[in-house]
């Protein structure tokens, strides 16, 4: 199959897995999700190994599973068409439309099951490339110089990703963990030169401490390169306090609230980071709107965990639209607000240009 028939780059597009889309069609967005992916803990980060295996999830176990008292790993695998196709669904009659899959090197990318879910559901899908962080990535990359990646990266965004014609409309999740390593930097600089050459945004993973974002953005800057098309993600699990937050906001980066929907405090991958909740992020958008930085937010979900679909006992792709952006509207958001968090902000960004 060829899902983008004799198109050539399409600035001022967005990149679909079903080909390029003009920007004015998206609509509202999860900008980092993941409908396909292999999250599971590689062994070096599996401290003790895997503890006893719950056969399935169920009613009674969910919670536990979600909470580090039970072990289910294939919580960690999201590998099911139906479902995600399913819970795509549930997004749209909330009122969701398009949904960026950040899955890329490392994470199991699959863009075929990509193209059946929007085949099947009409959901816009824009997929990411690149590579996550080091602990995942294939020891093959190790060697790799920065042209390598850059031109790995320009061939995802241009002619097809990984084994397949579909291509990528973003670059990233592109991984970094802190201390920041060798190999993450040299896919950094790879990232730069691929967005120069495409014209694509960068969304970049940090590290969990809570100076890394700005490390990465003067690392960015010291290239030479702008950090206005760059957005750093997870950042309610990285900033915790309001001077870090305003910093970061004014070095001209996107700030990107994509944990949504995850309101316990218990965090897998890391003992020391007490997660907010959905009020708790709200209350840090609302900041960043009112010192008037809304053309820089985004929020998201970031589901990569089975528990954290419905049919598992989550909240689901639908919960942006079904409850967080009336919920906004009640919190002193204007709908002007609103609409430029899910749906102008989204456009602006992933239009290739
Ligand atoms: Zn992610």
């Amino acid at each position: 199959m060829n899902a983008n028939p004799g198109q050539t780059p399409g600035q001022g597009k967005i990149q679909t897995v079903l080909g390029p889309i003009e920007p004015a069609a998206l609509g509202p967005t999860l900008m980092h999700e993941h409908l396909l992916i292999d999250l599971t803990p590689p062994p070096s980060l599996l401290a003790g190994g895997p503890a006893q295996q719950e056969a399935e999830i169920t009613l009674c176990n969910c919670w536990g599973i979600s909470n580090g008292q039970k072990s289910y790993l294939k919580n960690y695998q999201l590998d099911q068409i139906d479902v995600a196709a399913e819970e795509v669904r549930d997004m749209m009659a909330a009122g969701g439309r398009a949904i960026v899959d950040l899955t890329n090197g490392g994470l199991k990318p699959d863009p075929l099951g990509l193209v059946q879910i929007a085949q099947r559901t009409g959901a816009y899908i824009v997929m990411g490339c690149g590579h996550y962080v080091q602990a995942y990535q294939d020891p093959a990359n190790h060697g790799r110089s920065a042209d390598s990646f850059a031109a790995e990266m320009v061939g995802q965004l241009t002619r097809g990703a990984w084994g397949t014609d579909i291509r990528a409309g973003i670059i990233g999740e592109i991984g970094c963990q802190s201390p920041w390593t060798d190999v993450e930097k040299r896919v950094m600089r790879g990232a730069l030169i691929a967005q120069s050459e495409t014209g694509a945004a960068i969304n970049v993973h940090p590290g969990r401490h809570p100076d890394q974002p700005a490390e990465i953005v003067s690392f960015i800057a010291a290239a030479g390169h702008g950090v206005g098309r760059v957005i750093i993600s997870h950042v309610d699990r990285t900033i915790f306090d309001d001077d870090r937050l305003l910093r970061l906001a004014d070095s001209g980066c996107v700030i990107e609230f994509d944990l949504f929907g995850w309101e316990q405090s218990y965090y897998p991958m890391s003992s020391e980071i007490d997660m907010p909740n959905d009020g708790a992020r709200l209350r840090m958008v609302k900041l960043l709107v009112a010192r008037g930085y809304r053309d820089q937010v985004l929020m998201s979900q970031d589901i990569c965990t089975r528990t954290r679909l419905g049919r598992y006992g989550g909240h689901g792709y639908q919960h942006m639209f079904a409850n967080i952006a009336p919920r906004m509207l009640h919190r002193g958001f204007s709908q002007a607000d609103v609409d430029a968090i899910l749906v102008d902000n989204p456009r602006r960004l992933l239009t290739i240009g």
